[in-house]
């Protein structure tokens, strides 16, 4: 498992929801958390590594020794969204070294399942709203540049084609599958979840 780059194709799939909770779901989601760490995030989408599921990790401090900290979402949906947005920067384990603001709701409701297949409801403000706000955008297949107003997306857009260059090479090199290849992929993957 590694965390995939812009534009990888599973980064534009609209994720299905997760109908078992195994020892493969669990282990999946533990690695999501190591690959976490070891990039220096605060959340990972099941898509980032390649998983087109409604599923994403988040530990706002960033630190694996913080376990307490660790919150997982699996089939989340946001049921309330306020009016009031805050603008603050973002970026994407999937776009390393790529920043820019982006306004956001300041307060979410959100319902999911944890990984012992409870549901919860949580209220979330401040980097919490805006992580979940954020990896919800994963699994819908939205990635935060998409949401940056059009005189800030102009300042990344230089860097966004020459991730789309390099993943060309990287295909060309036969280091990574072709773009139909990776979609037949996520296609099995989505039914292996999907019902
Ligand atoms: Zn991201």
């Amino acid at each position: 498992m590694n965390i995939v780059l812009y534009p990888h194709p599973a980064l534009r799939t609209k994720s299905v929801p997760v109908t078992k909770i195994d020892a493969n779901l669990k282990r999946t989601v533990e690695e999501m958390f190591s690959l976490m760490y070891e990039a220096k995030g605060i959340g990972l989408a099941a898509n980032q590594v390649g998983l087109p599921w409604r599923l994403f990790v988040i530990n706002l401090t960033g630190d694996a020794t913080k376990k307490e900290e660790e919150m997982v979402f699996l089939n989340p949906e946001i049921v309330k969204r306020s009016p009031a947005t805050d603008e603050d920067e973002e970026g994407c384990l999937s776009i390393p070294d790529l920043y820019g603001p982006v306004t956001r709701s300041s307060k979410i409701i959100v319902d999911a399942f944890n990984l012992q297949g409870e549901n919860f409801e949580v209220e979330l403000d401040e980097l919490a709203a805006r992580a979940v706000q954020h990896e919800y955008d994963h699994i819908e297949g939205v990635m935060f540049t998409d949401r940056m107003s059009e005189s800030n997306f102009r300042n990344v857009e230089g860097v966004l084609e020459r991730f789309e260059q390099e993943h060309k090479r990287a295909q060309a090199a036969g280091h990574l599958k072709s773009d139909e290849e990776l979609k037949a992929e996520l296609k099995e993957l989505a039914s292996k979840q999907g019902g």
